[in-house]
């Protein structure tokens, strides 16, 4: 099963390109022209050869056929994965990464808050001879709240895990063939890319890039998902979190200890007292606070391991467009009808 959509893949070896650049679209319509408007001619100026891999994560809007009709205009250099679900921008580019054949390979949000005139500083760096090339915003165009949330979030994930990204929200980076391939032997399931890509390279750099606003339509993360993204980033690459649990759990166990033995002397000198009932419950009510997050933790790492062990496909995808190696547009899978009508003229 775990296989399926591995049939489908590319074989690297049949025409590599230097730079493939892998994008996720999930109801991304409205802007997605304007991107074809400036990422193609920001690859053209490049003279290099390059490949665009757009994964349409289960759009409901006009991506797909959006995206097919791109496909029709510039096969030489574009293929498509449609996924027949909404798996997650993670996933898309997990996707997308197995169907790359470049030497580079770059990631970009379908948005355009990462600029594409920036890809050729990242290949330049990549050329330089590093295998991971990070990005700093700088000035990032999101809501205060996000800037916010996402400074203290790194802060805590910096002292957990052994990962340094200055900006860990920032997708458009570059990673090598070798990264790419040792991520794409990885089976996780809920995964941060820019993260694992970090623990897998050995010379890695970061750069300063621009950052726009979104260009059309809304951010598609809600607060409840970016949580989710967070600990993801934080229970899958280290188990720290356990350890400091254990910790606590240590600590609160001699300072209880003690205190029953400062109350048992107590007793003995003053005798019974009856009064501190409302410490007793402040007290309380901390202890099982701790201990219902503590389970709440546990549960975390649980349920990653449920689900790693589950071994279910991390996505399906329902058709590729892509040229073939007979250089005939090529399409596997079925695309359903109404993409059939736009992309099909074969
Ligand atoms: N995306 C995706 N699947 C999803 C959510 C988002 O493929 O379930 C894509 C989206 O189309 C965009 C990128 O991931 O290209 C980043 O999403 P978004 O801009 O909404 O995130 P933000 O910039 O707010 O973090
Ligand atoms: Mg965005």
């Amino acid at each position: 099963m775990r296989n399926l959509h591995r049939n489908m893949q590319t074989p690297l070896s049949l025409s590599p390109v230097e730079v493939s650049v892998v994008i996720p679209v999930y109801n991304e319509e409205d802007g997605l022209q304007a991107l074809f408007d400036r990422l193609y001619p920001a690859l053209d100026a490049m003279a290099t050869s390059y490949e665009v891999i757009f994964i349409n994560d289960g759009s409901a809007d006009r991506s797909p056929q959006m995206l097919a009709a791109q496909y029709h205009k510039r096969p030489d250099v574009t293929r498509v994965i449609l996924f027949n679900g909404n798996f997650g921008q993670h996933m898309a580019i997990l996707a997308g990464f197995e169907h790359t054949r470049g030497r580079i390979v770059i990631t970009l949000d379908a948005d355009l808050q990462n600029p594409p005139e920036e890809i050729p500083r990242l290949v330049e760096k990549m050329r330089e001879g590093h295998d991971y090339v990070g990005t700093i915003r700088r000035q990032r165009n999101d809501t205060a709240f996000r800037r916010y949330a996402s400074r203290a979030m790194n802060r805590l994930r910096e002292r957990i895990t052994k990962i340094r990204m200055t900006d860990q929200g920032c997708m458009l980076r570059a990673y090598d063939r070798n990264v790419i391939d040792t991520i794409n032997a990885c089976r996780e399931v809920n995964t941060f890319i820019p993260a694992l890509a970090y623990t897998f390279s050995s010379n890695p750099i970061e750069i300063e890039v621009g950052h726009e606003q979104r260009h059309a339509g809304e951010s598609k993360y809600s607060l409840y998902q970016l949580i989710r993204l967070n600990f993801d980033l934080v229970t899958g690459f280290s188990i720290v979190p356990l350890q400091w649990f254990s910790a606590i759990g240590t600590l609160l166990s001699i300072s209880s200890a003690g205190l029953f033995v400062v109350l048992l002397v107590r007793r003995f000198i003053l005798g019974s007292e009856v009064q501190g009932v409302f410490t007793l419950f402040a007290l309380t009510f901390f202890l099982m606070g701790i201990m219902l997050f503590g389970i709440g933790l546990l549960g975390e790492y649980v349920g990653r391991i449920y689900q790693e062990v589950r071994d279910r496909p991390r996505y399906r995808i329902q058709a590729v467009l892509e040229r073939d190696l007979g250089a005939n547009d090529g399409m596997r899978g079925n695309p359903g009808n109404d993409l059939e009508t736009a992309s099909c003229e074969r």
